[in-house]
This record gives structure tokens, sequence and C-alpha cells, in this order.
């Protein structure tokens, strides 16, 4: 199967660079499935799992917290506000990132920090889904 290039980077750095035959991706306007010859395109992306597929079986899981997905000819280029590999995730950070956005939630404050405590928990949950191979 034909290959492409995939770069994931973040304010704090590269997170990935690696080759592979298929990404899948959770975009703003649904689920995107990316091989080798795609249509060049900019597409923002949700808080989601980026799956990485490499000799017909999966190589990576990358937890992202939003940014864009870029395609180009023969490269992929992810921008992502927070990115971390499903092996490099705290479990028990994420766990307990999870367990104080659902208190905040539950103490039923002012608007803003409910949006604030609802992305904090779907963060949350993205990383264990990540680190525990879910999707
Ligand atoms: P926390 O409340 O645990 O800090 P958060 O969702 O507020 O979680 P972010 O602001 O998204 O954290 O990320 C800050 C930095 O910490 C980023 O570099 C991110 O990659 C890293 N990070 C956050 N949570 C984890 C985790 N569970 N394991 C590894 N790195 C993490």
């Amino acid at each position: 199967m034909k290959t492409f290039n995939v770069n994931i980077v973040t304010p704090d750095g590269p997170v990935l660079d690696t080759t592979v035959e298929l990404l899948s991706a959770r975009a703003q306007s649904g689920d995107l499935g990316i091989m080798a010859g795609h249509v060049p395109m900019v597409a923002p992306l949700q808080i989601g799992v980026v799956r990485l597929v490499t000799g017909g079986k999966q190589s990576e899981l990358v937890a992202i917290s939003g940014g864009f997905l870029e395609v180009r000819p023969d490269q992929v280029t992810i921008l992502a506000q927070a990115a971390e590999k499903g092996e490099n995730i705290d479990l028990s950070r994420a766990q307990e990132a999870q367990r104080r956005a659902e208190q905040r939630l539950q103490d039923n404050q002012d608007n803003v920090d409910f949006k604030r405590a609802e992305l904090a928990l779907k963060r949350a949950i993205n990383r264990i889904n990540a680190s525990q191979g879910n999707l």
C-alpha cells in the first residue's frame, strides 16, 4: 500500500514524524480517513484520537486536543493545541483530570466554568481512550 508522511506538532514541539498507510482523525465536520493521494485540504479537528496504520495494522494512537489537519501531496501535518502518543500518556493524571472536571460540572458553577470543565473532561476522556487503546 502507498505510504505518506505524518507530522504532528504542538506549541511545545514535535510529537511525531512518521510514515503511514492510513490516518484517521476526528474533524469538526466528522470522521476523516486519509490515504496517500488524498486531495489537499485543511480541516479543524475536534478533541479526538488520531489512529495511524502501518504495515496493515494499527501502529499508533495519538490523543489530540483540537487543532488543524493539513493534507498536502505525500504529507499530512497536524498542528495541535496538545498531542500525546498513547504510550506517553500519564493515565493517572488523566483520570485525576477527569475526576476534577466531573466534580466541577456537578458543582454547577457559571457558564464559563461549565464550558471549561466540559472541555477538560473531553481532553481527559480522550487521553484515557488513547492510552487504553479505546476508540
Ligand atoms: P491537566 O489538568 O492534567 O493539566 P489539561 O487537559 O488541562 O490536563 P493541557 O492544558 O491540555 O492539560 O496540556 C498541558 C500539557 O500537559 C501539554 O503539553 C499536554 O501534552 C500535557 N498533558 C496533559 N495531560 C497529560 C497526560 N495525562 N499525560 C501526558 N501529558 C499530558
